[in-house]
C-alpha cells in the first residue's frame, strides 16, 4: 500500500506536466499511423524514449522471427516498414518488480472525410474532449503511459525494477507487432495495455478472426441476363447464411464464462466489399472481408473450418458456385481469445491496479468488463506469460467518425498508472 503522502505527490506531479501531455498525444495523433505508414510516428515516439533517456529498440518486424508462434496471423502485406519501438527503463537496484507498459500506434482507416466535422489528423479540443482518428485508440494510452514515468521523476523519484514501454505496429489487424516483442524476449511480471476501455479492466476478450471470401460468377450482357451468374448478389446470399451462423454463436454465450450476461458478444462484419467492372455486364467476381469474433478457448483454425463450412454450404445452394466454389483466404487476424487470471491475493497486479484506480478516481471502484473486441494482451499474456491488464481512459467512435478520448480520464489513467509503477515497481528516491 502506497503512503497517502506520496499517492498525493504522484498525483500532483501527474497534472503538473498535464498541459505538456495533451501536447504530445495531440503531435501523435498528427500522424497518420495508418498500416504501413506508421515508422515517422514510430521515430517520433523513439526519439521522446531518446529524450527521457531510456533505452531504445527500433526493428523491423522480421515474419522468420515469429511465423512459428502461437497466435502468429499470416499476412500478405510487405512488411519492410513493420517498425516497433520499446524505451527501457532499467533499474540500478531492483526492488519491486518488472513491468510492461504496451500500446499500438496504428490506426484505422479515417473512412469518408466529409463526414467528419475536421480533419482527422488535425486534432482539436473542445470541450474536455481531444479529436482525431487514434486520439482515443490509442494515442492517447501511449501518452498516459510515457507521461505516468515521467511524473514519478517530476516526484523526485524513480522506479525499483525495469520498466519496458512498448509503442507497437499491427494491433489492428494481425497483433503481430505485440507477438515480435514477445519473439525478441521481452516479458516481465505484469503489463498495462491502456486501451480506450472507459476507465475499466478488460477481465475476458473475444478472438478474432478475419477472412477474404471471392466469388465467381458468369459475366454476360444484362440483356441476357438469366444466362449469366451474378457473383455480387449471390455474395449477398453467401453472408446471409454467415449471419445466421453468427446468432448460433450468441446462442452459446451462455456456455461462455463472462460472455453470458451479454447481449450479442459475437459479431460477424463485412468490413470491405469490391466487385464487377461494368454496370451492363453480370459481373464475374466479388470480394468481401469478414471479421468473425470467437470465445476465449476456443481455436482459431477450428473455428475458420467451421466458417468455411458455413460459406461452402451457401455456395452449394447456387448452381454456378457449386461448380466453382468460392475461395476463401484467412491473411490477417486469426486470433485466440484472452481470459486474464483473477486473483485476489493482495499484491497481485489486479489488486495494485484496483487500489490504483480507487486513489485516482476519488475513491470509485475499479468496474470490470469484458470486451467483444481483442487486444494485444494475448499476446503478451498467453505467449508471453505475462499477466496483461488492459485498463485505459473513456473514448468515443473509435474506428469511426469524429473518434474522441475524454482529457480528465486521460489524466486520471494516468495517475492510476503512476501510483501503479510506484507500488508494483516500488520507489527510490533519484
Ligand atoms: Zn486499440
Amino acid at each position: 500500500m502506497l503512503d497517502g503522502k506520496l499517492a498525493a505527490a504522484l498525483r500532483d506531479a501527474v497534472d503538473r506536466g498535464f498541459d505538456q501531455q495533451v501536447d504530445f498525444t495531440a503531435e501523435l495523433v498528427k500522424f497518420p499511423s495508418l498500416r504501413g505508414a506508421e515508422a515517422p510516428a514510430q521515430d517520433f515516439v523513439a526519439g521522446e524514449f531518446r529524450a527521457r533517456g531510456l533505452d531504445v529498440d527500433r526493428w523491423r518486424i522480421e515474419l522468420d522471427d515469429i511465423k512459428h508462434l502461437h497466435g502468429f496471423s499470416p499476412v500478405c502485406v510487405d512488411y519492410s516498414n513493420a517498425i516497433n519501438v520499446v524505451g527501457s527503463y532499467r533499474a540500478k537496484n531492483t526492488i519491486g518488480r518488472s513491468l510492461i507498459l504496451n500500446g499500438h500506434i496504428d490506426v484505422v482507416p479515417v473512412g469518408p472525410t466529409d463526414m467528419w466535422t475536421s480533419p482527422p489528423f488535425q486534432p482539436r479540443i473542445v470541450d474536455g474532449w481531444m479529436y482525431g482518428r487514434g486520439a482515443g485508440d490509442m494515442k492517447a494510452g501511449i501518452a498516459a503511459m510515457v507521461f505516468a514515468l515521467d511524473a514519478i521523476r517530476r516526484a523526485g523519484w524513480q522506479p525499483g525494477a525495469d520498466i519496458h514501454l512498448q509503442s507497437v505496429v499491427e494491433e489492428e489487424c494481425t497483433g503481430n507487432g505485440a507477438l515480435a516483442c514477445v519473439a525478441r524476449g521481452y516479458r516481465a511480471d505484469a503489463a498495462i495495455i491502456p486501451e480506450p476501455f472507459n476507465n475499466t479492466l478488460t477481465r475476458a476478450q473475444v478472438g478474432v478472426l478475419w477472412l477474404q471470401i471471392t466469388v465467381r460468377g458468369m459475366p454476360v450482357h444484362v440483356l441476357e441476363a438469366k444466362a449469366g451468374a451474378n457473383a455480387i448478389e449471390a455474395s449477398f446470399e453467401i453472408m446471409q447464411a454467415l449471419h445466421v451462423l453468427e446468432e448460433e454463436w450468441n446462442a452459446q454465450r451462455h456456455e461462455h464464462e463472462h460472455f453470458d450476461h451479454l447481449e450479442h458478444p459475437i459479431n460477424f462484419n463485412v468490413g470491405k466489399i469490391a466487385g464487377g467492372d461494368w454496370a451492363s455486364s453480370v459481373p464475374a467476381w466479388c470480394t468481401f472481408d469478414l471479421r468473425v469474433g470467437i470465445y476465449p478457448g476456443q481455436d482459431p483454425a477450428a473455428k475458420l473450418a467451421e466458417v468455411t463450412e458455413c460459406v461452402m454450404q451457401a455456395a452449394q445452394r447456387q448452381p454456378f458456385l457449386r461448380k466453382h466454389p468460392p475461395q476463401i483466404v484467412n491473411h490477417g487476424m486469426r486470433a485466440w481469445g484472452y481470459v486474464l487470471p483473477k486473483s485476489e491475493a493482495p499484491d497481485a497486479a489486479e489488486s495494485v491496479l484496483q487500489r490504483s484506480h480507487r486513489s485516482a478516481f476519488d475513491g470509485a471502484a475499479l468496474e470490470v468488463q469484458t470486451s467483444t473486441g481483442a487486444t494485444d494482451a494475448r499476446a503478451l499474456g498467453q505467449v508471453g506469460g505475462t499477466p496483461s491488464l488492459v485498463y485505459g481512459p473513456r473514448a468515443e467512435s473509435i474506428h469511426g467518425f469524429d473518434e474522441r478520448v475524454e482529457l480528465d480520464s486521460m489524466r486520471r489513467v494516468t495517475q492510476t498508472i503512476a501510483l501503479f509503477i510506484a507500488e508494483w515497481c516500488g520507489l527510490a528516491p533519484r
